[in-house]
């Protein structure tokens, strides 16, 4: 059965909205009733990281936090710690610069929440026996959380060709150990610098297989006994353990797609809204954004996580691509993921997750104005 995706182009159209206005056009005709009194909902978006310039700004997440607050609900605005190292790795550095980028209380109104704690450490096992987990780490707080709103910057991605609503839930409300289990072919912890081991004891404390013992002040790991579960390599405080980065872009797609199916095993209530603004080649984790590579194309709203971003990837086909980026004048009808990604195929992640029951490839685009 098609899923609706919801519209709104960004050109200003003959009623001259602007484009926080059609955020909360589209949130309404959505979901007039998905908030009710006393809710609390969660805001998911990427404040960016130190250096980006292409994450959403505040303005449109304003309108959120108005829509839910007229529904008579509670929301809060809610990430999870990066698994790389850099200003997004603890809840400390990730509010300070989610502030600096404007999305204080001041700005947008509501409180940021991290949901997996202070440095990941507050996450719920969602047990969901898929093909490659059988549980995952899911941010604490979302056990609490009545509906969830994920606000996706669309833009390329390295390793899954793009990130939208799949890559905004199902790696960015996962704790640290699952996000490092979705970016490596297998687990097990190795020394990036052995001399930096304090002897803490802090992965041995958090290992659940007592596969690690602390030997003559350093850490020594027992590979026999150790189940891959990841949870060591981020819980140590001093970063001697490698980040592994060794997983398929085809896995990591299926396994950001459960990733989304534990969250919203957690979270009932969810609505999706993508913006097709500053579609930049790469994610908002880098230092950086380069020029878009098509023009600005609008915002998409859904109830299905999956059609919204299949929905996405045709909008940007549909364009030429722009001079100066990283793609070039691509014509129209060229798929523009494949053209930054041609070892990719983005929609066979999509298709999985349609296949375990998280929504359909095929939608009804349906115009705003
Ligand atoms: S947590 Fe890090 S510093 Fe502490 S013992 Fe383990 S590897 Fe060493
Ligand atoms: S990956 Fe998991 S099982 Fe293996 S040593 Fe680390 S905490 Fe223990």
């Amino acid at each position: 059965m098609k899923s609706k995706v919801y519209f709104y182009p960004s050109e200003i159209g003959k009623r001259r909205i602007g484009l926080a206005e059609k955020v909360l056009v589209g949130l309404k005709k959505l979901g007039s009733d998905f908030v009710n009194s006393g809710d609390r909902v969660a805001i998911k978006l990427s404040f960016g990281e130190e250096g980006n310039t292409a994450f959403l700004r505040h303005i449109y997440v304003k309108k959120v936090v108005d829509f839910v607050k007229e529904s008579g609900g509670k929301p809060f605005l809610t990430e999870t710690s990066t698994l790389y190292h850099g200003m997004r790795t603890d809840a400390i550095d990730h509010t300070t610069l989610a502030i600096l980028h404007g999305f204080g209380y001041a700005q947008v109104g509501a409180p940021i929440i991290m949901a997996d704690g202070l440095a990941s450490e507050h996450n719920v096992n969602v047990e969901i026996n898929l093909k490659h987990f059988k549980e995952l780490k899911v941010g604490g707080v979302l056990k609490v959380t009545d509906a969830l709103i994920s606000l996706a910057h669309f833009k390329g991605h390295l390793v899954a060709g793009f990130g939208g609503t799949i890559k905004n839930i199902g790696m960015g409300l996962v704790g640290r150990s699952s996000k490092q289990r979705m970016h490596a072919s297998s687990v097990r912890p190795e020394f990036k610098n052995r001399d930096c081991c304090t002897g803490c004891g802090v992965c041995a404390d958090v290992c659940q297989f007592d596969a690690i013992e602390i030997v003559d002040g350093k850490a020594n790991f027992d590979y026999e006994k150790c189940q891959g579960c990841a949870d060591c390599i981020p819980a140590c405080p001093q970063n001697c353990l490698k980040i592994l980065w060794s997983e398929k872009p085809e896995n990591l797609g299926e396994k950001m797609v459960e990733g989304v199916y534990a969250v919203l095993k957690l979270v009932k209530k969810a609505i999706f809204v993508n913006f097709l603004l500053d579609i930049t080649p790469d994610c908002d984790c880098f230092s950086y954004s380069d020029n878009p590579i098509v023009p600005d194309l609008g915002i998409l709203f859904s109830r299905d996580p999956i059609a919204i971003d299949v929905a996405s990837c045709d909008l940007l086909k549909s364009v030429e691509g722009i001079p100066r980026s990283k793609i070039g004048r691509k014509g129209k009808k060229v798929d523009k993921i494949r053209a930054l990604h041609p070892e990719i195929d983005w929609f066979a992640h999509l298709k999985y997750g349609e296949e375990i029951g998280l929504g359909s490839t095929e939608y009804e685009l349906i115009y705003l104005e």
